[in-house]
């Protein structure tokens, strides 16, 4: 383990972090979209959501019409979900295809081509370049949501078994 945070972890743990059993792989376990879009809700909002619109902080509520999207209780003018405002913005892929793209560079330190990306996460060429050059836009741009996203899946993949 190479990263520790340099933050004091609060209270919010999003339920779907737990599910990731000791028993599973890890490429089982982020195949799980509850449990990866909680991976991402975790390293952008250590301290949960955060508003887009008015920033008000504990006032986020969840649509129970679509997963990940939330509402802010204070302005009630927002709408928004983990990937809002990110790179990870308008794209069709599921947040789960995100996760296993970031944990192959990120921790298994592959250096994947477009062609590569292509054929593991069956998308057309010009998206799985599309998808290499937004992940690198999103740590720089938002190192410290990457860092914790890291942090967090170099702890799953200590806890799983090495299938
Ligand atoms: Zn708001």
């Amino acid at each position: 383990m190479t990263h520790e945070p340099q933050y004091a972890m609060r209270s919010y743990q999003p339920r779907a972090v737990e599910t990731g059993s000791s028993t599973r792989s890890i490429a089982e376990t982020l195949e799980s979209e509850e449990l990866c879009r909680g991976l991402l809700e975790k390293a952008r909002w250590p301290s949960g959501p955060v508003c887009m619109n008015c920033g008000a902080e504990g006032a986020a509520s969840r649509l129970t019409t679509r997963p990940g999207l939330w509402t802010c209780k204070a302005c009630r003018r927002c709408q928004y979900s983990v990937t809002s405002g990110t790179q990870l913005h308008r794209s069709r892929l599921p947040v789960s295809a995100w996760v296993k793209l970031f944990y192959a560079i990120e921790i298994r330190g592959q250096r994947l081509t477009a062609s590569q990306v292509s054929r593991r996460f069956d998308v057309a060429y010009l998206t799985a370049k599309s998808m290499l050059r937004r992940v690198e836009a999103l740590k720089r741009e938002m190192p410290e949501m990457a860092m914790r996203l890291e942090t967090q899946l170099r702890r799953l993949a200590a806890g799983s078994s090495q299938n």
